[in-house]
This record gives structure tokens, sequence and C-alpha cells, in this order.
């Protein structure tokens, strides 16, 4: 069985219906990620400006590929058995996502600790079954230091349920709408060290802040990573420094599709069906309680 814990539907960067959903994937300049197995990520230090384009290009094409009906095809085209998505309200509503959810798609649950009501969507969010809560710095602009977030957590925390945090400086827009340095991993050591008993996933394993996530986990036993986005070399570096326990394998498609994050995970583990299995499924069930 694969679990993919990390998977969107509808339009989560600006919000409303998907303008022109597509069947495939345009091709992109940022394929090329892909097809690399994400070995030629890291461009941002070299060309920062560029690569700051290709990514949101990238990110608001792939955008429109996320609809119900094609992330099944996807899912079994690649065999998924199960997707977790992820709404980011306000842009994409945990309701929406509750309306789906079946046997192979769940949810996790989101709201925004700026907006009227949070505290009573969010118990009955959980209650209807969200199998954790999703915090996105940027696409909230919620700044890791803020007190919202800490009262976000606080309320949060009784529920004994994993967050799956983005972390990375991504980007979306070309103006300031969505503050990439909202994503930087250093400036959250001090929120998951304040909620011990709240399992962290940090998805992207942090993208190109991948060593610093790392090493934080090493220091903070809660700090779990999501395998997208990520090279089987750091994939393997995150398994030594952070143990075979709290490595989970995601494709945050439609961002990326499934293929190469599978392939990543299949070279990962080598022959080790054990460590192929933890990766794909035992870590999902025992962090997500599925
Ligand atoms: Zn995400």
């Amino acid at each position: 069985m694969i679990v993919d814990i990390h998977t969107h539907v509808g339009d989560c960067i600006n919000g409303g219906g998907l303008s022109e959903p597509y069947d495939r994937p345009p091709r992109l300049l940022s394929d090329l990620f892909e097809t690399s197995g994400f070995r030629l990520m890291g461009g941002r230090r070299l060309f920062p400006r560029f690569s700051r384009y290709v990514e949101i290009i990238h990110n608001q094409e792939r955008n429109n590929l996320g609809t119900p009906e094609n992330i099944l095809a996807y899912m079994n085209r690649f065999g998924i058995d199960i997707s977790v998505l992820q709404p980011i309200e306000p842009v994409r509503s945990t309701e929406d996502n509750l309306a789906l959810v079946g046997e192979r798609l769940r949810t996790f649950a989101s709201v925004h600790p700026l907006h009227e009501g949070w505290e009573s969507r969010l118990e009955r969010y959980m209650e209807t079954g969200c199998l954790g809560l999703k915090i996105h710095p940027i696409i909230q602009r919620l700044s890791p230091g803020e007190p919202a977030v800490f009262d976000l957590l606080e309320a949060y925390a009784p529920h004994g349920r994993p967050v799956l945090l983005h972390a990375g400086e991504s980007s979306y827009f070309l103006n300031e709408r969505s503050p990439s340095r909202f994503g930087r991993i250093g400036d959250w050591e001090a929120v998951l060290s304040s909620f011990p008993q709240v399992k962290f996933i940090v998805a992207h394993t942090a993208m190109e802040g991948w060593k610093k996530a790392i090493t934080s986990g090493e220091r903070l036993p809660n700090l779990y990573v999501d395998t997208s986005f990520q090279s089987v070399s750091h994939v393997r570096e995150a398994l030594r420094s952070l143990g075979k326990e709290r490595v989970l394998f995601a494709s945050d498609w439609p961002f990326s599709l499934q293929k190469a994050p599978l392939r990543v995970i299949a070279s990962a583990a080598g022959g080790d069906a054990g460590l192929r299995r933890a990766l794909l499924c035992d870590n999902a069930h025992a962090v997500l309680g599925l």
C-alpha cells in the first residue's frame, strides 16, 4: 500500500475555482526538476531572479491540474492507494476537501487564526475526521513568531494529531502577496520546540533549507519530514540523521507528479523492503493514525 501524505486539489494559490483546469500538465522548463529526480533544484542561489520566475510559472500552471478527477487518474497511473489532501484557508477550504473524502482521499484541516470563528471551525473539522492540520505560512501570511500561530497550536495540540508545515522559501506571485521568507525553517524552530507533544511534518524537507531541517530534527524529536521535491541523496541524509521513522513519502501533487518522488523512494530504500514500506506506508499510518 502507498500513502501520499501531501497533495492538493482546487486552487490553492489564488482562491476560487480553477481558471483553466488541464487534463495533463503543460510542458514547462521546470519539468527538468522532476526528470532529474530533483537533483537540479537549488538554482535559487546562482540565478535568484530567474529561478523565481521559473518557480512562479510552475506553481501557477501546475495548480490548474488539481481537479478531483485528475488526482484519482494520476493515483491510478502511479499506484497510489491513499492521497491526503491539504487545504489552505482561506484560498482552499477544508469543507471543499471534506466533500471529497472517501476510501482513497482523506484530508487535513486548515483554519486561518486571524479570521473570526476559527476556533469553532477547527473543532468542527477535527470532529468531522480531519487527520491533521496544515499550516502554509507563505500563502496564509503567517510569520513564525506571531502570537496567532501560538494561539492556533495551543487550541490544536490537545487533538493529538500532526501538523503539516509548509517549509521552504517558495514563490507563488511576483509581488509581496506571499512572503517567501515566512517559509524559512530555521525561524520555525522555536514554535516546534514550544509544542513538543505535536508532531510537525516539515513539508518538502524545507526545499533548499533541507540541511537546516535535518539538523533541527536532530535536536527536536517531534520534527518529521516529507520527501516531496527532494533528491535521493537528501532523503538518504534525512534517514541517516533522523532515522527511518521520521521520513514520509509525499509528492505534493499536482506541483510534482507522483512518478519522480516514487523513484526517489525506490532508490533511497534500495533493496531494503522494510525501509521502503516504512517510507511509503507504515510511517504515514503511525503519524496520521490512519
Ligand atoms: Zn502543500
